[in-house]
């Protein structure tokens, strides 16, 4: 290798280490990328891709990003599923000279950049979680564990590999760790969920190193401390301790304590559910036109976390949800009082991302104020909170002070908006140092004095347009145009103005009084930066020291910022308290869904009309008929989302709810397309079907939109009628059955605990009219001609289908067996056009693919799939 450049090998060695990452390599201002890195960076980031010098003969690709613009890039590689390893330049230089004329300049790995372990302001959503999950198998145990490294959030719970998916739903992890021998297994069900999958060695998963891991990162002897964990739990954990070691190069995060979390205390709610019900994000992937979105009026960032976290997460457990409704009432009752907190409230910044960058080190200025801001907010919100308040805002209370000391230590050693780096300086307080005072005045006398000296010399000189400046080459200098060279050139003046440099219009000159003046100036400004520097880390060390009480405050405003929000919801929405037990009910008066309802109300549409709905008393499952687009998915959705805010803790959108305790909520609609995944609509529709059959318990609520849609008419009826009977004798659940298979109807009279309702419409002149209004009873037709004239149908096949449908309700009214016969008696299409030349036959792929089956070898679900194979080929 004798031709490889010194340089070229430190590379390459380094490079070796990150085979998986994108190696970011230091060279002064640029991190450079080579080989494949430099291909499928420039590709990535659409930035040009070029050569530098060769290695075994061959050209070296090369990219670059500058270092002060590297966020930006590594955000969009992060993003693209790419990770990145940031190497640094170790040492200067002139330290590498020293070591030797030869050596390149020491460089080191200081990061690895991946989706699970950003804190970048710029790299975060701030009002969204970054969780960072490891999924571990130990014999036939298993355990999730999951931290947000940017809040220091850290959280384990047992949890079989078949509750994975669900659970991945709710928490939407951004990164997920498994084990080498996992990988394969769980691959499909990770990449699902949308996170990026990291397998990492047995070694990671050893849960006595685990153990020995996690009792030093939070320095106790036994991790008893938190309460007891399983071997698998503690497995789990000790990877994600590990994996940070790894990629924070051995520097961890400030994470807190690990909370228990047990599956039982919340409500179940699988990833399907979640996407259909558009939950956190709408069926579109954004924000926009979700649960979340509709609801949130928080005003702090931990506030809106939180809130993610309480809708993707409703509780089961009674006491905590009473608690929560009695914060809600007493900040809706007391008006005034809301308005002050969420003035104040505007003004807090976000304290857990502030907190975990200064842990790793990576912090600044700004984030010190942000602590002290934040305390501040803390302690005034604490003045403001009355002495009698439901126990939950109590407690809040109490996070909120005793905070004094370090604010005042933080307040009186920052100024009020310090710069971002702290390499800059300027921030330290005047007063709060006096080396540091006495420096900087130092160091601003000078510049005076200088300003000072310009006049002098030019007296002295007689040149008044002398100047005196300042580069990095010459340092300050006296400057004056050509015109005067000669004169500076010769005696008196060149005795003490030294000839330095000439330009084409100016001549340069260096003075002894000068290069001291700058020596003491530069002195001055460098002991002040230092001086700054270690001001900064003590008043680090100070905000660490006292890390989980400052967390503790931020978990109090964020929790005291959702209350007031949801407060406000209320009272701007007109929502009311529900009233949440442990009974079987689901009765709600005049209730809404809360995003149909301000959707229709920005687009100036209608007033919505709101439905009442009661199940638990006399019936369990309400079979919902109706014309298509009469409102029948909006009021099956609103209702699931009226028990899912309740558990939440909000109020809702009704004038009166009674929710007994929903333990599982499960919808699926009929037929989604779900082709990306290349299963056929109708085998997603009855997978998911089947998960729900095969799980509800008797407290779920179940919605199911328009089940067997996917199907041929009679095998969907069939379908939809025994999924009904299930859920009715075996599941024995709370259910909404909305479909379009008018037969199903009589199962209401065969089934005690089942009833029809319908959602109303009214005709005239033979146009359909939606009230949207759910009736008891069941729809008399399905109005689909009307429909379809609605939206447009030409006129002409409007009228024919109308000539046809009533030939067939008339045949059936006759009991005419043959539908066939009946349209073969009617008459011709009046308006038809010419019918399109018919093609020539041949012998069509289909055909070819038909001789191929042998129908015998086929096990049922291949037959479905070669049916749906022959159908796609047409
Ligand atoms: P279906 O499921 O019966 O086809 P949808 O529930 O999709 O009907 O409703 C169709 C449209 O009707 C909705 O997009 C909404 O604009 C409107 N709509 C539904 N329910 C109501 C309501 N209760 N009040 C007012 N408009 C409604």
């Amino acid at each position: 290798m004798s031709n490889v450049t010194p340089m070229m090998a430190q590379y390459l060695e380094i490079k070796a280490q990150y085979p998986d990452a994108l190696l970011f390599y230091r060279m002064g201002d640029f991190y450079e990328m080579f080989f494949d890195d430099a291909v499928s960076a420039a590709e990535a980031l659409d930035i040009a891709l070029t050569k530098r010098g060769k290695h075994l003969d061959q050209d070296i690709p090369m990219c670059g990003v500058p270092v002060h613009s590297a966020e930006g890039y590594l955000l969009t590689l992060i993003r693209k599923g790419f990770r990145v390893a940031v190497c640094e330049q170790m040492e200067s230089p002139e330290e590498a000279k020293k070591r030797g004329s030869k050596s390149v300049v020491r460089r080191d790995v200081v990061r690895l950049v991946t989706p699970g372990t950003l804190t970048e302001e710029s790299l975060l959503e701030a009002r969204r979680h970054n969780y960072l999950a490891a999924f571990v198998t130990v014999r036939d145990a298993s355990a999730l564990a999951w931290a947000d490294i940017s809040t220091g959030e850290f959280h384990v719970m047992p949890l079989a590999p078949v509750r994975l998916g669900p659970e991945l739903a709710r928490l939407a992890p951004s990164e997920v760790i498994v084990s080498e021998a996992q990988e394969a297994d769980m691959a499909e069900t990770v990449s699902d969920s949308g996170a990026s999958l990291t397998a990492l060695g047995r070694a990671a998963f050893d849960s006595q190193g685990a153990e020995k891991r996690l009792c030093t990162l939070f320095g106790v002897g036994s991790l008893e401390a938190f309460g007891q964990f399983t071997r698998p739990e503690i497995s789990a954990m000790g990877a994600i301790v590990e994996y940070l070691e790894i990629t924070q190069k051995g520097k961890l995060p400030l994470l807190r304590p690990p909370v228990r979390e047990a599956e039982a205390r919340v409500m179940q709610i699988d990833a399907a559910t979640r996407r259909n019900l558009e939950i956190t994000h709408s069926m579109n992937g954004g924000r926009t036109g979700s649960l979340l979105s509709a609801v949130d009026r928080t005003l702090t960032a931990g506030g809106a976390r939180l809130l993610e976290r309480r809708l993707s997460s409703p509780s089961r457990v009674l006491e905590v949800v009473q608690a929560r409704l009695e914060a809600v009432q007493f900040a809706h009752d007391e008006t005034r009082l809301s308005a002050d907190l969420r003035s104040a409230l505007r003004k807090v910044p976000d304290l857990d991302r502030a907190l975990s960058r200064l842990g790793l080190d990576r912090g600044g200025p700004r984030d010190l104020t942000a602590i002290r801001n934040g305390l501040e907010q803390a302690a005034g919100i604490a003045q403001t909170l009355p002495d009698e308040m439901p126990e939950l805002l109590m407690q809040a209370k109490q996070s909120l002070i005793g905070h004094d000391e370090l604010l005042d230590l933080l307040d009186q050693a920052l100024i009020a908006e310090p710069p971002l780096l702290v390499r800059d300086g300027g921030f330290i307080a005047p007063g709060y140092d006096a080396e540091l005072d006495e420096m900087r005045q130092l160091r601003d006398e000078g510049r005076g004095v200088i300003a000072a000296m310009q006049s002098q010399y030019q007296e002295l000189t007689g040149i008044a347009s002398l100047k005196v400046k300042h580069n990095n080459v010459l340092g300050y200098f006296v400057e004056v145009t050509a015109t005067h060279a000669d004169k500076m050139l010769s005696a008196p003046l060149n005795e003490s103005f030294k000839h330095r440099q000439t330009t084409a219009n100016q001549v340069r000159f260096t003075t002894v009084d000068l290069s001291e003046m700058e020596t003491r100036i530069l002195n001055a400004g460098g002991r002040a930066i230092e001086i700054e520097k270690r001001l900064y880390d003590s008043l680090k060390h100070e905000v660490l020291e006292r890390a989980a009480e400052v967390a503790q405050a931020a978990r109090a405003l964020a929790e005291i910022d959702l209350t007031t929000a949801l407060a406000d919801l209320a009272r701007g929405e007109a929502w009311g308290r529900p009233v949440v037990d442990d009974s079987r009910m689901l009765e709600i008066e005049g209730g809404r869904h809360p995003v149909v309802e301000q959707s229709l109300r920005q687009q100036g549409g209608g007033p919505f009309i709101a439905n009442d709905c009661a199940l638990g008393d006399a019936s369990d499952i309400w079979l919902l008929t109706g014309p298509n687009m009469a409102g029948k998915s909006t009021f099956l959705r609103q209702n699931a989302l009226i028990a899912l805010l309740a558990q939440a803790g909000s109020f809702v959108p009704a004038r009166h709810a009674h929710i007994g305790m929903v333990s599982q909520l499960f919808s699926r609609v009929g037929a989604s397309d779900d082709l990306a995944r290349g299963r056929s609509t109708f085998m997603v529709e009855m997978v998911e079907t089947a998960a729900i059959l095969n799980q509800a318990d008797d407290k779920a609520l179940v919605i199911l939109d328009e089940i067997g849609r996917g199907t041929a008419t009679y095998d969907g009826l069939s379908i939809a009628w025994a999924t009904l009977e299930h859920l009715h004798e075996v599941n024995r659940c709370r259910a909404l059955f909305a479909t379009h298979y008018h037969e199903l109807t009589q199962l209401a009279g065969k089934l005690d605990r089942v009833d029809n309702a319908t959602v109303a419409v009214r005709e005239y002149e033979g146009d359909v009219i939606f009230l949207h209004e759910v009736r008891k009873g069941a729809a008399d037709r399905s109005y689909g001609v009307q429909v379809a004239k609605l939206a447009g149908l030409p006129e002409s096949v409007v009228a024919r289908a109308r000539v046809v449908l009533d030939a067939l309700e008339q045949g059936e009214r006759e009991g005419a067996a043959k539908p066939k016969a009946l349209i073969d008696d009617l008459p011709l299409f009046a308006a038809a056009p010419a019918p399109a030349p018919a093609k020539p036959a041949q012998s069509s792929g289909v055909e070819d693919r038909l001789r191929e089956i042998r129908p015998d070898d086929l096990t049922p679900r291949e037959a479905l799939q070669a049916l749906y194979d022959l159908r796609e080929m047409l």
